[in-house]
């Protein structure tokens, strides 16, 4: 067909002139919408309750008048007050996600628990309880004493830094399941989620100086492998 272009042009713009119109109309609606959506989205967020940080208590054993086990000129609850909690604290109060605590050093639990009707019995369910001890009489290595038969991702955390560092003993391979401990046995009676962690032996020379030469790695990395977060 034979077109005369100037009517067309003109025709054209008269056409389409109330489009554009229309388009940015729709367009400025939309936005408008937009905004109002975000926002209700935004007060929503504020308004949902935040989500309770997960907790664990960490315990080091022994302490109130029971040294624990015996070894290079130390006990045990000497040394994991001594060299390990400092440590421990300070990477515990860098994580983020999670809350960390620490039971009285000056207390003992497991006496607390079967003597006093205290401790493992007071702790709130949703705890989770994490225990450091040092093995003995004899022998080399770590391992982490579970209350499942098998491990969870947070042992098998635990038992690879003992690893890195320490060396696992070999009778456990990195775990032990164990339902002869009377106060984790009133944790697991309680529903109460825990893993033992045994760092080495405190009667095997290279045990005690791998922990002392690495305790800060050693730390930070059982804090990392205790909340599974990252810490710069
Ligand atoms: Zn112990």
């Amino acid at each position: 067909m034979k077109h005369n272009w100037k009517i067309g042009f003109v025709a054209g713009i008269t056409l389409l002139l109330p489009l554009v119109l229309a388009t940015t109309t729709l367009t400025t609606a939309n936005a408008a919408n937009k905004t109002t959506t975000s926002k209700t989205a935004k007060k929503a967020k504020a308004k949902a309750k935040p989500k309770a940080k997960k907790h664990y208590l960490i315990v080091m054993g022994h302490g109130a008048g029971d040294p624990g086990a015996r070894g290079n000129g130390t006990t045990e609850a000497t040394f994991l007050r001594k060299h390990m909690l400092p440590q421990l604290r300070k990477y515990a109060k860098k994580v983020k996600g999670s809350t960390i605590t620490f039971y009285n050093p000056k207390k003992n639990l497991v006496s607390d628990t079967l003597y006093h009707h205290k401790g493992s019995y007071k702790l709130n369910k949703k705890t989770t309880v994490i225990m450091f001890h040092l093995d003995a009489p004899a022998g080399h290595g770590g391992h982490v004493i579970i209350h499942k038969k098998h491990p969870t991702k947070r042992d098998r955390r635990l038992a690879k830094v003992i690893k890195k560092y320490v060396g696992l003993n070999r009778a456990y391979n990195g775990f032990s399941y164990r339902t002869n401990l009377r106060n984790c046995n009133v944790l697991r009676h309680r529903g109460i989620d825990y893993s033992l962690v045994e760092s080495g032996f405190i009667t095997n020379k290279n045990d005690v100086k791998h922990l002392k030469k690495h305790m800060a790695k050693i730390a930070k990395a059982d804090i990392e492998a205790i909340t599974n977060e990252k810490i710069k």
